[in-house]
């Protein structure tokens, strides 16, 4: 049986990344973590208490050498921080400007597709959608002026 673990594993020695115990923890995070997008201080707040040594310019620095090996991406859409994303299939995103969730957006784009996208010349390398406005579970709550009152 191949654990998470040893697929995280592989996936870094790849990359040719050495596969330490923090860079595994970071990396299996982002892996377990697909829906939220998180930050650099998230991932930090949240591998703290499994790794009380860890600082903040170590996953920092981590986070910086997955980009550029193309393990993650980083999801600018807030215009004030990356959002790492261990999905690297091309996807786009939508974030909800009340909740600020950030959602991705199955949406496919014909440059994404087969040719290996060349567009007047230029050789596409990324294509990241950045599409904003109310998500769903917002737009339900507009309207309903009474606290509290769930209608499940
Ligand atoms: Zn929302
Ligand atoms: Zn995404």
């Amino acid at each position: 049986m191949i654990t998470n673990m040893e697929k995280i594993k592989t996936l870094l020695e790849e990359k040719g990344i050495k596969p330490t115990f923090q860079r595994l923890k970071i990396l299996e995070y982002l892996s377990n973590n697909l829906n939220n997008h998180p930050t650099v201080e998230m991932v930090y707040e949240k591998l703290l208490n499994d790794i009380p040594t860890l600082s903040l310019t170590t996953v920092y620095n981590t986070l910086n050498n997955f980009l550029e090996k193309r393990l993650v991406f980083g999801v600018t859409i807030t215009g004030t921080e990356v959002r790492y994303d261990f999905n690297t299939d091309y996807h786009h995103h939508f974030l909800c400007k009340k909740c600020g969730q950030i959602i991705d957006i199955d949406l496919k784009c014909a440059y994404a597709e087969g040719e290996k996208g060349i567009i007047s010349g230029h050789r596409i390398d990324e294509i990241h959608g950045y599409f904003k406005g109310i998500c769903k579970d917002c737009s339900k709550n507009v309207g309903k002026k009474s606290r509290g009152r769930s209608s499940s």
